[in-house]
């Protein structure tokens, strides 16, 4: 599937646009900007504007090497993101191993193009700089230049240990390769080294206007009505935002039906799904699901009271419930909440949650 087209940022495409035509394009470009505003997304519309081989408006989305990067099958082009630290101790396994988890988010990338952040624990490392640095080395494949895209710049951590790797990636911003064009993002550019800023040229990024995000949001994640204008309101101009918050928000509702399943499959699926949780849940993860079953509730008791909706809550076999049961649950779920806010074992507030329920419902 190819990407998503790029939304918004007319006024920085123009500026790119009008720095390319006159040759003016800073070699080593910074792209920041609040998180999921599409830093990535404008780093691959510039390298399709550098690789676009139409006469007129750049790029036109429609030549070969257009469509190439919009497949990400662009032999030139360089998309490297934060990956999980190899476990080889040999540095050139360090390398094959960082270069295959590189192509393997390409990959999934390709199959979804709306996707999460990188995994907080993930990095740049020194094997990621050595795969940019021998990149750099090759002669480009299709045309006349390559494009670097290194995303999250800033997870290049200045540890000691990963002294080397900023070296390596510094020297490379240095004196980079002349048919080469390098792209970095980072949310905040004061979290770069120092020593890689001062090589970079910064173009911000801002939030988009809602509007921009709720014409991607009806386009792409099939949202209308209530749900839309809410994602919309609760992405403060971030369409990253937006696909994070509805992939939690079905977490916490996936969840939520699993517990009121169990709650009324017996006390062994009760504890069967109390021991699931781990005793170390997010705690925002936990209370989210603990809202989602409230949501749940709720539904059912609007149905029972003969307010419409679904008959009762579809997670649970239709039983004669009262009004009133699902008030009594509310309380329960309410009051497990409140639990959670502080230091309390998620496995034992759920485990007395789905006995309580099971005991008012
Ligand atoms: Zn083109």
């Amino acid at each position: 599937m190819p990407l998503l087209p790029i939304v918004g940022h007319e006024a920085e495409r123009d500026r790119a646009r009008r720095a390319c035509a006159d040759g003016r394009l800073p070699q080593v470009l910074l792209l920041t900007g609040p998180v999921g505003v599409g830093k990535q997304r404008f780093g691959l519309w510039v390298a399709q504007l550098l690789f676009c081989e139409a006469e007129g408006s750049r790029p036109c989305g429609a030549c070969q090497p257009c469509q190439r990067v919009l497949d990400l099958t662009h032999p030139d082009l360089h998309w490297v993101m934060p990956v999980l630290s190899p476990k080889a101790s040999d540095p050139e396994k360090q390398v094959e191993e960082v270069a295959g988890a590189i192509a393997a988010v390409i990959a999934e990338r390709r199959e979804q193009p709306l996707y999460q952040p990188a995994d907080g624990m993930w990095g740049h490392f020194l094997a990621t700089a050595r795969v940019l640095q021998r990149r750099a080395a090759l002669t480009p494949v299709a045309g006349a230049r390559k494009v670097f895209l290194v995303a999250e710049a800033n997870r290049l951590v200045p540890q000691e240990a990963n002294q080397e790797a900023a070296n390596a990636l510094l020297k490379l911003l240095e004196e980079p390769p002349a048919n080469s064009q390098f792209i970095l993002t980072a949310v905040d550019p004061n979290r770069l080294l120092p020593t890689i800023r001062s090589r970079t040229v910064p173009l911000r990024l801002g939030r988009l206007p809602d509007t921009e995000v709720k014409g991607f949001l009806g386009a792409h994640l099939g949202l209308e009505g209530a749900a839309l204008q809410e994602r919309v309101a609760a992405a403060q101009g971030s369409i990253g935002r937006a696909i994070s918050l509805g992939e939690e928000s079905d977490k916490a509702l996936r969840a939520a039906a699993e517990l009121l399943r169990a709650v009324s499959a017996g006390a062994a699926a009760r504890s069967e799904r109390a021991m699931k949780q781990g005793p170390y849940a997010a705690r925002g993860e936990f209370t989210a699901m603990l809202d989602a079953v409230a949501m749940l509730l709720a539904e059912g008791g609007r149905a029972a009271s003969g307010a419409g909706g679904t008959p009762s809550v579809p997670e649970m076999p239709a039983g004669p419930r009262t009004p009133r049961a699902f008030v009594e649950a509310l309380g329960r779920v309410a009051k497990a909440r409140e639990a959670a806010q502080g230091n309390v074992n998620p496995q034992l507030l759920l485990a007395t949650l789905a006995d309580d329920l099971a005991e008012v419902l």
